[in-house]
């Protein structure tokens, strides 16, 4: 196979509640490759600046606190982990606060720079799944396989449910409805690396789909040895 010679980098892209990271995660642990959930980036970045009340500041005051953020992503007990300034905010980052104040924050260049600065460097060192929104398009833009997946408001909206009841947290479909369009909305209008699917990337709508099913189609695309 071709990712036996070198990095093999796979981008799958897709909006809000797609099942990307379900599927990703899955995918990379099949493959044997790093997982990398980019929007995990995105999330505690945005809960490190609702925690040092930055979130109304100017775009300079908030670059200049860019370099105290320090992201680690960690795979324990097949799950990943994320550690911001050494704490597992693994939690913390899935909860209506951030799904409510995430696209503004991701829509600011100098965060996007430097996320998409850090998400590049993840990408050296190894055979990579990582998912997210530009992923295709400013991250890897020359990966070796680029997935878009998508599914309708109404299941994405099912799916973001029951997440939040892991969290114990209720919230309405009609309400998630109308959080994932404005999301929807905030994520593919900004400027800079708006959610857009690349010309070469490959569609799969998994609206009826079971994740089994997804992974499938995926490996279908792959190189066989
Ligand atoms: O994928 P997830 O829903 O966790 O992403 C949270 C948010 O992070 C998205 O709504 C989007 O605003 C932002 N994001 C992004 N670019 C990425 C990944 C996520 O702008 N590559």
């Amino acid at each position: 196979m071709k990712h036996q010679n070198k990095n093999y980098q796979i981008a799958l892209d897709g909006p809000a509640g797609s099942g990307k990271s379900t599927i990703a995660k899955l995918l990379a642990r099949k493959l044997g490759f790093t997982y990398v959930d980019s929007g995990a980036m995105y999330r505690a970045t945005t809960l490190y600046l609702i925690e040092n009340n930055l979130l109304d500041k100017s775009d300079k005051m908030i670059s200049s606190h860019l370099k105290k953020i320090k992201i680690n992503l960690k795979e324990r007990k097949q799950c990943q982990i994320v550690i911001l300034n050494n704490k597992d905010v693994t939690r913390e980052i899935r909860t209506s606060i951030i799904n409510r104040n995430v696209s503004n924050v991701s829509s600011k260049k100098e965060i996007r720079e430097e996320m998409v600065k850090r998400q590049k460097k993840i990408g050296e060192n190894g055979s990579i799944v990582m998912d997210g929104r530009d992923i295709g398009t400013a991250v890897f833009p020359n990966a070796d396989l680029k997935i878009y997946l998508t599914a309708s408001v109404y299941i994405r909206a099912i799916r973001r449910k029951k997440d939040l009841k892991d969290l114990s947290e209720k919230v309405s479909i009609k309400e998630l409805i109308k959080q994932i369009q404005r999301r929807d909305d905030i994520d593919s209008s900004r400027e800079i690396s708006p959610l857009s699917k690349s010309q070469d990337s490959i569609v799969i709508d998994s609206s009826n789909l079971t994740i089994k099913e997804v992974l499938e189609q995926i490996v279908s695309f792959m190189p066989s040895q």
